[in-house]
């Protein structure tokens, strides 16, 4: 039983899910990591049933608020079935696309993240409390969706600090193919879900790749950060003219090629560019290059408060470069995936950036997470990704 400190309640009884260690004042009896336990105020008051993570400075993740609910394999198939009927209501259920099925906190399964490729899915382990219930988890998996295979990409540094091994591999079913193949806004899209970056595939992109997609017909982009060239394609097939791609992995450019070719899209109209974004950009500038729409997608420059100063310059840095790459008219999209970056932060970045680009624009979409990446209404911090679409004046 986790007995918390005078006052540390008030997250609780506002229904956010996360334990501190410095709201903890006293543990009773034994516990060990992934444990589900009572959570109670200083008056001994029950709060929640929560799992108990004590290697990790967040201790312990609520399961439940109600007393009377039980955390079992029962609880697990009423929570993914609950994940499931929303991305129905969402329209993302069609058998040959791919979603985010379950969004950890935005679902209510704090450290579990699953994502559907067709009939295959991809799981992440991320906390002590899911880990615990790997097995009930992955045959609730099995039962509610049906899926033909289940792949396991806990192969992320984040375990580290719940005291868990990376880990990897199948977990129920046969094997996925490799490429596992996924429409989406009807583009074709080939993932290695053995290989590629976090389950193999940014579905939180889907709703923006639509956005740029919008505004390509005719023009010239620039991908920059393209990992397997999701907006390139997304572009192209919307009539863009020509697209490059910059990404530092080799591994996700051949992947991008090979998505041309499934989109039946000509090579000529798509150059590859395997470097690093900031220096060339650089070299484009000092071509004088131009572009019509400018991406900037880049990785989470800030992960924790301290690298918060350095992460806003690398932001408006890439940001400038990107203005200054554009002919007048033309559209910069920048994202952050950084949780740490507010989207009034990441506008008055942008507006600096022009500033410096010796620019001025407007701003005209607000972009974020799709909708498969819920944000809870008790956990705000699940919002994480925001982009601006930005034209500069003629
Ligand atoms: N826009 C992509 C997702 C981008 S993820 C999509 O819609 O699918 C970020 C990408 O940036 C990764 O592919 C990573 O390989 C790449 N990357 C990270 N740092 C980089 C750098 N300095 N230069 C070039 N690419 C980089």
């Amino acid at each position: 039983m986790l007995i918390l400190a005078p006052g540390r309640e008030k997250s609780l009884l506002r229904r956010h899910v996360w334990i501190f260690s410095g709201a903890i004042a006293e543990v009773e009896g034994e516990a060990a990591p992934g444990d589900t336990v009572a959570v109670v105020d200083s008056k001994r008051r029950f709060l929640a049933r929560a799992a108990w993570s004590p290697a990790s400075q967040l201790s312990a993740r609520v399961w439940t608020f109600d007393p009377k609910e039980t955390v079992d394999a029962d609880f697990f198939r009423r929570r993914i079935a609950a994940a499931v009927e929303h991305r129905k209501f969402l329209k993302l259920d069609a058998p040959e696309g791919g979603c985010r099925l379950v969004h950890s906190e935005g679902d209510a399964l704090p450290g579990l993240i699953v994502d559907r490729y067709g009939e295959f899915l991809v799981v992440q382990f991320l906390s002590a409390g899911v880990e615990r219930f790997r097995a009930e988890i992955v045959a609730a998996l099995e039962e509610v969706t049906g899926a033909k295979g289940i792949y396991e990409r806990s192969d992320t540094s984040v375990r580290a600090k719940e005291g868990l091994e990376e880990r990897k591999g199948l977990l129920a079913g046969v094997e996925p193919p490799n490429p596992i193949v996924i429409v989406e806004n009807d583009a074709k899209y080939a993932v290695d879900v053995r290989h590629g970056q976090k389950s193999g595939f940014y579905f939180d992109q889907r709703d923006s790749r639509a956005a740029v997609a919008a505004l390509s017909a005719g023009k010239r982009v620039l991908n920059a950060f393209s990992y397997t060239g999701g907006f390139g394609v997304a572009a192209l097939l919307a009539g863009a003219e020509h697209v490059v791609n910059i990404d530092s992995s080799a591994p996700a450019l051949k992947l991008a090629r090979h998505n041309l070719e499934m989109n039946r899209i000509a090579p000529t109209r798509c150059e590859d560019i395997e470097g690093d974004v900031f220096s060339e950009l650089r070299r484009m500038t000092e071509a004088r290059m131009k572009f019509d729409v400018v991406i900037l997608d880049p990785p989470k420059f800030i992960e924790s408060r301290a690298a918060l100063v350095k992460g806003c310059r690398a932001y408006q840095d890439i940001a400038r470069l990107g203005f200054g790459l554009l002919v007048p008219g033309g559209v910069l999209v920048n994202f952050s995936c950084s949780g740490l970056m507010t989207p009034e932060l990441f506008q008055k970045i942008t507006a600096d950036a022009a500033l410096d680009a010796g620019v001025a624009g407007k701003f005209i979409h607000r972009l974020e997470q799709s909708p498969d990446h819920p944000t809870s209404t008790a956990v705000p911090e699940g919002f994480y990704l925001k982009g601006l679409a930005t034209r500069i004046d003629i």
